[in-house]
């Protein structure tokens, strides 16, 4: 009987493109027509109710309820007569998905009749049943109410039929159970601090929004194939499979022509995404075979986190049409370039000003020059919070490996940044400046190119890279919520503008001129934080050691890493800004614990049942199979012979003897391992114990597994190899 690889093989060589209706029509005519937004608004709403949705969207006030009954009634018309039947409050809860509770518009009517209902207070909150979301304890069961309430910055949009309404989702005592509560609060936390900064600069800065650009890598890999892995299928990753023999080496893949099929499903995923008004922009291949990217132009942080979380699901919709599997782990693959999802972040004005851009003249560049600096200050003083806002299970496997920037969180600035506070630091002191001094630096500032982007070296292997307009942070992995980097990134550099804002004026207030104490101030600043700078290959091992001496942090385990969310200089922080209390930061970090173990354990499991029910069976099999041949050399040949003859066959019976022993061996010390440690109560201990007890047996049982798959007849291995999986297509 043909095995489930062989099937899935088949299928994929026979599989054609799916037809994509493409109509080429300009992107113009369809861009948002799934959106309720503020041209609709127009259309479908009173002046009075679009102004009061203008001003909750912008200046967070208060949404009035009558008015809000009147939005309720244009969304509803809209969503009607495009077709919704029914409508959901859409949020992000803390298990990294999205979620939505579908209700119908339809009301019965007494008279037996139907009518089509809703409501201002049906928009503006519920309360789903939702008591089975991770909500680190913060609601008991007996209290497990959770709310709903609409955010009015970000847009409702049609998905199939669904009239879909963002919102945020808190418990009823009014914690945040969700990604968006703290990233709402820390957008305001980085417009107020920024706004204070920027009057040093100029007064008609009524405004700062957080910029996010999002570049997302992701596999695809055809379906069969995908449904006869069931490590893939459990855990989103291979935890077995010999490396093919041509991967990545050449580099081949990287920009390279792509492929039909999966031109096809790109270009209906991507129409799909511009119809929800995600602006994506740019589509390519990535350095690993199958390995894609697709980003979209910039928008508000808030907003580009749910066109990101809203792409996902769309892609992974649009997967199942073309026969295709979408995959988001940060390292489906041991061997080549696993998937990250860089962030790319700035600060804009309301006068059009991006923050992180130098500017025409000397004052511009010295606004531009502070905001690079008070980051570079934040990153340094809170680099242990930025590492744990990342790094999950999925993401270990690719940071520090030979593709992603390590777990040293580092800042590359380039040259021109480098010479610029190099400048800072030497020529300004405590003592006054004298006009020649402050003539001289001011020159120099003014040479600061207006276009970076093509003068700045571009260091691929830094985790947090200045772009020429923009910080890049790259160690954000390809299935997070950005939302949990941009909370802290919003955060630390509210914190620390704050921070900048006092001291200048307290300088100020000490008799200096306000250019003359900003300059003060920076000095000070990278004189701080300068450890934290790193030009060099952060991928070389050169840089651990450095890292190590300059003494940066360095934390690959998770758990490890995560007490960050704890201690008590980030509940300060969080608290002091506003955006995270104490109880909601210590149940982030516990539930993170808890999907950090429960991943292993899943991971564990597989890996055990695969070994002991696909490949040892599959061993034994080859095995027989070279016994029979041996005992027929024997009867044939005599002992001299046979001796000489058979001696391959017996060396390659041995090995296989030997593996499956130690696959063997190794599962029971591994079953053995969780339930000693499965009895431990406390998370914190039982997250340690798997990171340290169980996890180490998943790689070793691995290793022998792939030496099997070189030596097993290619006939009988159950598993589509790497070779198939990653050149199938
Ligand atoms: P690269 O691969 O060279 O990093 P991409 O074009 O793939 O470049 O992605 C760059 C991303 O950075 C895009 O999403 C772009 O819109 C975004 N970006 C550009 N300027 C800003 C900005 N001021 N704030 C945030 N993101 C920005
Ligand atoms: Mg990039």
């Amino acid at each position: 009987m043909a095995t489930l690889r062989f099937k899935a093989l088949e299928d994929v060589v026979h599989r054609k493109p799916v037809q994509f209706n493409y109509v080429e029509t300009k992107t113009s005519d369809y861009f948002g027509i799934n959106v309720f937004n503020r041209n609709k608004m127009q259309q479908y709403l009173s002046a009075e109710a679009f102004e009061m949705v203008e001003q909750a969207s912008i200046k967070g006030t208060r949404v009035d309820r009558k008015l809000a009954n009147q939005v309720a009634l244009g969304m509803k018309a809209w969503a009607i007569e495009k077709g919704a039947t029914h409508y959901t409050h859409w949020f992000h809860p803390l298990n990294g998905s999205t979620a939505e509770k579908h209700d119908a518009f339809f009301e019965p009517t007494e008279d037996g009749g139907a009518i089509e209902n809703f409501s201002g207070t049906l928009l503006v909150q519920q309360e789903p049943d939702a008591s089975s979301f991770p909500s680190g304890g913060i609601r008991n069961t007996f209290e497990a109410r959770g709310y709903t309430a609409w955010d009015p910055s970000s847009p409702a949009f049609i998905l199939d039929n669904t009239l879909c309404i963002p919102t945020i989702f808190v418990s009823y005592t009014g914690e945040a159970l969700d990604f968006k509560t703290p990233l709402l609060k820390s957008n305001v936390a980085l417009d107020i601090a920024a706004q204070s900064v920027c009057q040093f600069f100029s007064k008609d800065i009524t405004k700062v929004i957080a910029t996010l650009g999002w570049e997302q890598e992701y596999f695809l890999i055809d379906e069969a194939l995908f449904n006869a892995r069931p490590d893939l299928m459990l855990t989103g990753r291979t935890l077995m499979g010999h490396s093919a023999s041509k991967d990545q080496q050449l580099e081949d893949h990287y920009f390279g022509a792509i492929p039909e099929r999966v031109t096809a499903y790109m270009k209906d995923f991507e129409k799909e995404a511009l119809k929800l008004g995600i602006p994506v922009k740019t589509r390519h291949n990535e350095v690993a075979p199958n390995q894609f990217e697709c980003a979209p132009v910039f928008e508000e942080a808030n907003l580009a986190v749910d066109h990101n979380m809203l792409l996902m699901s769309i892609m992974n919709k649009t997967a199942r049409k073309h026969n295709f599997k979408v995959l988001f782990h940060e390292k489906p693959f041991a061997g080549i370039n696993g998937s990250g999802k860089h962030n790319n972040w700035s600060m804009q004005t309301n006068t059009g000003v991006n923050l992180l851009s130098p500017g025409k003249n000397p004052k511009s560049n010295l606004r531009f020059l502070t905001f690079v600096i008070n980051t570079l200050k934040a990153v340094h003083e809170h680099s242990d919070l930025l590492r744990a806002s990342i790094l999950t299970y999925g993401n270990t496997h690719r940071l520090g490996a030979n593709e992603a920037p390590p777990a040293i969180v580092s800042v590359f600035l380039g040259s021109h940044i480098n010479k610029m506070i190099d400048k800072i630091e030497k020529s300004v002191s405590d003592k006054s400046m004298t006009p020649d001094e402050k003539a001289a630096l001011k020159l120099d500032i003014g040479k600061i190119p207006e276009i970076l982007l093509d003068n700045t070296d571009r260091n691929r292997t830094s985790p947090f890279a200045f772009t020429g307009n923009r910080f890049e942070f790259r160690a954000v992995g390809s299935s997070a919520n950005c939302a949990s980097p941009m909370i802290t990134l919003n955060t630390i550099m509210a914190n620390q503008l704050n921070e900048f804002y006092k001291e200048v004026n307290e300088i100020i207030d000490s008799g200096v001129k306000k250019d003359e104490a900003i300059f003060r101030v920076l000095r000070k600043y990278i004189k701080s934080s300068r450890k934290v700078v790193f030009e060099g290959n952060g991928y070389s091992k050169e840089w651990i050691e450095e890292a190590a001496k300059r003494g940066l942090s360095n934390v690959t385990s998770v758990p490890e890493s995560l007490k960050a969310f704890i201690s008590k200089k980030s509940i300060d922080l969080m608290e002091r800004n506003h955006v995270l209390s104490k109880r909601e930061l210590d149940a982030r970090y516990e539930i993170r614990l808890n999907v950090f173990q429960k991943k292993i354990q899943i991971e564990s499991r597989v890996i055990g049942d695969l070994a002991i029910n696909h490949i040892i069976p599959t061993a034994i099999k080859y095995q027989n199979v070279l016994v029979e041949n041996v005992r027929g050399m024997r009867d044939l040949l005599n002992t001299g012979e046979f001796n000489r003859q058979a001696g391959l066959q017996l060396e390659t019976l041995k090995e296989i003897s030997g593996h499956i022993s130690s696959i063997k061996e190794k599962v029971d010390a591994m079953v053995l391992a969780r339930k000693n440690v499965n009895v431990i109560e406390d998370i914190i201990d039982l997250a340690t114990a798997y990171n340290n007890e169980v996890l180490p047996y998943i790689e070793s049982i691995r290793y022998h597994i792939d030496r099997l798959e070189l030596i097993v007849d290619d006939e009988i291995w159950p598993l589509p190899k790497y070779r198939e999986l990653l050149f199938v297509s």
